[in-house]
C-alpha cells in the first residue's frame, strides 16, 4: 500500500526546506522498504500568482484525498500590500479550517549539542522538553467580524470559542500528557477574558476523566515569563490559538532557533498536516541557507501520527541528533567549531546518517 503525501511548498524558505523533507522520506522509504507517493500543489503567495487565490480548490481537494500533508510556509513581502482576501496567510488559515485541523502539537526539545546556541543560560534551559498544544481553528484569527469601522479609525476583532471547540482541544492535551510526563499546564487569561473563564471551567470539568494527570492553571503573562525562567517545570502546555502562536515562537529560543521546531496539526478524524513552526523567512529566502531540521522533524511527526511508523520516525530523529552531535550546523545556530553547512549539505548529512 502506498502512502499518499501531498506537498504544499508555499513561499520563501518553505519551498526550499520541503524538498529536504522529501529527500529524507525517500531515504526512509529505501531503508525500511515503505512506499510514499508524492504530489505537489500551490498554496499562499505562489497560488495567488498562479491561480488568483491563496487556496485553490484543487489544493483543498488533493489534501482531503491524501493520507497526510506536508506544508512549507506561506507569505512574503511581494504580497504584503494585497487586500485581505488575497493574503497568503489566508491560504494557511483556509486549509486549517477546511481540514478541521483543531490541534496543533508543537514539541520543544532542546538538543544537548545546541545549548550554546540559545541566548538563555545553559543551566536553566538544559533538559527542556515540552509540548505545546495550541488550539488552531478558533479564537481571534477566525473571529467575525474582523474589520475597520468609522473611516478606519476604529477596529474590531472577535475572540470566539464554543464549548465543543474547547473540549476537544483539552481532551487532546490530557491524552498527550498521559503519553508523556502526566503534567498539564493550561494557559489562559481568566482574570480578564470571558473565553478564558469558560476554558478554565472546562479544564476543571475534564480533569476527573484523567486522574493520572496533574493540572495547573497559569495566566498567559506569567507563563511567558516561566517559559524562560523555569522551562523544565513544563510538560504539556495547552492554550488557545493566539496565545499558542506567541508562546511557541518564544519557546523556540530554548532550542536555539525557530528552525528547529516541528509541528503537527491534527483533525478529530481525518488527514493530518505537518509543517515547521517557522514562517517563510523572507530575510533569508533564496539563499539556500535555511535550516531544514524543523521541516524534517515535521516529516518524522507525520510518520508517527499519520502512518504509525514509529521506528521510521525515530530513525529520522536519531539521525538529526547524530548529525548535530558531529558539530554540523546551519547559519541560524551559532557554533564555535565551524562546521557551517547550507540547506542541501545539512539534508545530505541527515540522509547519509539514515
Ligand atoms: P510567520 O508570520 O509566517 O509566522 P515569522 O514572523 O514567525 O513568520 P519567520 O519567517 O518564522 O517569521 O522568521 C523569523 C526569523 O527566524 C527570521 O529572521 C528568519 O530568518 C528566522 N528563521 C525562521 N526559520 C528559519 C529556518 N528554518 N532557518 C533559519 N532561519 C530561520
Ligand atoms: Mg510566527
Amino acid at each position: 500500500m502506498s502512502n499518499k503525501i501531498v506537498l504544499l511548498p508555499g513561499d520563501g524558505i518553505g519551498a526550499e526546506v520541503i524538498y529536504a523533507a522529501k529527500d529524507v522520506l525517500e531515504a526512509i522509504s529505501k531503508k525500511f522498504n515503505k512506499s510514499f507517493e508524492f504530489s505537489s500543489f500551490d498554496i499562499g503567495g505562489i497560488a495567488i500568482d498562479n491561480h488568483g487565490t491563496p487556496l485553490p480548490d484543487e489544493t483543498v481537494t488533493a489534501c482531503k484525498e491524501a493520507d497526510a500533508v506536508l506544508l512549507g510556509a506561506v507569505g512574503g513581502p511581494k504580497w504584503d500590500n494585497n487586500p485581505s482576501e488575497l493574503r497568503p496567510e489566508r491560504g494557511l488559515l483556509g486549509i486549517r479550517k477546511a481540514l478541521d485541523l483543531y490541534a496543533n502539537l508543537r514539541p520543544v526539545k532542546g538538543f544537548e549539542k545546541l545549548l550554546h546556541a540559545s541566548p538563555l543560560r545553559q543551566d536553566i534551559i538544559q533538559g527542556s522538553d515540552l509540548l505545546i498544544v495550541r488550539e488552531l481553528t478558533g479564537g481571534l484569527y477566525f473571529g467575525e467580524p474582523s474589520e475597520r469601522r468609522d473611516n478606519g479609525n476604529s477596529v474590531v476583532d472577535t475572540l470566539s470559542y464554543t464549548r465543543k471547540e474547547i473540549e476537544r482541544i483539552i481532551d487532546k492535551a490530557f491524552q498527550s500528557a498521559q503519553l508523556r510526563n502526566k503534567h498539564l499546564t493550561s494557559v489562559d487569561k481568566a482574570n480578564v477574558l470571558e473565553s478564558s473563564k469558560l476554558w478554565r471551567e472546562i479544564v476543571e470539568e475534564k480533569k476527573a476523566q484523567y486522574p493520572d494527570v496533574t493540572v495547573e492553571h497559569v495566566l498567559v503573562d506569567a507563563a511567558a515569563m516561566k517559559l524562560i525562567t523555569n522551562p523544565t517545570d513544563f510538560d504539556v502546555i495547552v492554550t488557545e490559538n493566539m496565545f499558542g502562536d506567541i508562546l511557541s515562537d518564544e519557546a523556540s529560543v530554548l532550542t536555539g532557533s525557530l528552525g528547529m521546531l516541528p509541528s503537527a496539526s491534527l483533525a478529530e478524524d481525518g488527514v493530518g498536516l505537518y509543517e515547521p513552526a517557522h514562517g517563510s523567512a523572507p530575510d533569508i529566502a533564496g539563499k539556500g541557507i535555511a535550516n531544514p531540521i524543523a521541516m524534517i522533524l515535521s516529516a518524522a511527526m507525520m510518520l508517527r501520527y499519520s502512518f504509525d511508523m514509529n521506528d521510521e520516525a525515530q530513525a529520522i530523529e536519531d539521525s538529526v541528533e547524530n548529525v548535530l552531535n558531529q558539530g554540523y550546523h546551519t547559519a541560524d545556530l551559532k557554533s564555535n567549531d565551524g562546521k557551517l553547512v547550507n540547506t542541501t549539505e545539512m539534508t545530505e548529512l541527515i540522509v547519509k546518517a539514515i
